[in-house]
């Protein structure tokens, strides 16, 4: 079972990508106002021990960090420093967050950071080619030791292979969730395959989002369908391990 941890709840919006943010979708049903970010009672979930005295995380999990906000957002400054204090001291722990705001990350790195903590994944979402030639060469020059690239919501074709380096782990491709969700045109899913299997990057066609267009057909697809329907399409590449 994979372990989400989110030490703070909500965001602001930046990109065309989160237009239809599920974090809003699901505030909403709340009347909660997503803008405004906070701390969550599961601030400190990494160092929780049990009565035993063993963390209530046993070591080797990996921690899904930042689910519902960007882990990068300039009102969780205050707060991050305590976050990369308890990533250290948990590195029985692989930790990985996704982010918008890659531009950020150099001014809010701790001290012994280095070229980056063994055990954080960092990926870089970028939902079109816009975004994907602003934040990947940020992403790529950034000092991190695992890199993913997270191609979601996928809103069009992208050309990544000028980012393509060995320094990339993993691209994972997914489409839009929710109501409004924008169609994901199977093209594109097989188009960026094609390009990771040409650099040998491993790829991952983690969701099919609600509506996809394949062989000039519009399907509807369930939230509850849609991993399990991107996994059958069996497209994936190298991967060998999945949570
Ligand atoms: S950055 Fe992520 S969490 Fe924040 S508004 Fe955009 S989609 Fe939502």
């Amino acid at each position: 079972m994979p372990v989400y941890w989110n030490p703070w709840h909500g965001c602001r919006k930046i990109s065309e990508g989160c237009r239809h943010c599920y974090v809003y979708r699901q505030d909403e049903q709340h009347a909660l106002d997503s803008t405004q970010a906070r701390k969550t009672a599961a601030f400190g979930l990494p160092v929780r021990r049990s009565r035993d005295g063993r963390f209530k995380i046993p070591a080797g999990e990996r921690v899904y960090t930042c689910f519902t906000s960007d882990f990068l957002l300039e009102e969780a400054d205050a707060w991050r420093p305590e976050v990369w204090a308890m990533m250290r001291l948990r590195h029985d722990l692989t930790f990985m967050f996704f982010t918008k705001r890659i531009e950020r990350l150099r001014t809010v790195l701790p001290p012994d950071w280095g070229e980056g903590y063994e055990n954080v994944i960092v990926g870089c979402t970028v939902e079109n080619q816009e975004q994907a030639e602003q934040r990947l060469p940020v992403f790529l020059d950034a000092p991190i030791r695992h890199r993913v690239i997270v191609g979601a919501p996928l809103l069009g074709p992208l050309e990544l292979a000028p980012y393509l380096s060995p320094a990339i782990e993993e691209v994972s491709v997914g489409g839009e969730s929710g109501p409004e969700a924008r169609t994901c045109d199977y093209d594109w899913v097989l188009s960026i395959r094609q390009q990771c299997v040409g650099a040998d990057i491993p790829f991952r066609y983690h969701q099919t989002g609600a509506r996809l267009r394949k062989d000039g057909r519009l399907y509807r697809i369930r939230r509850a369908d849609q991993h399990a329907q991107a996994r059958k399409a069996g497209i994936d590449y190298k991967i060998t391990h999945r949570e």
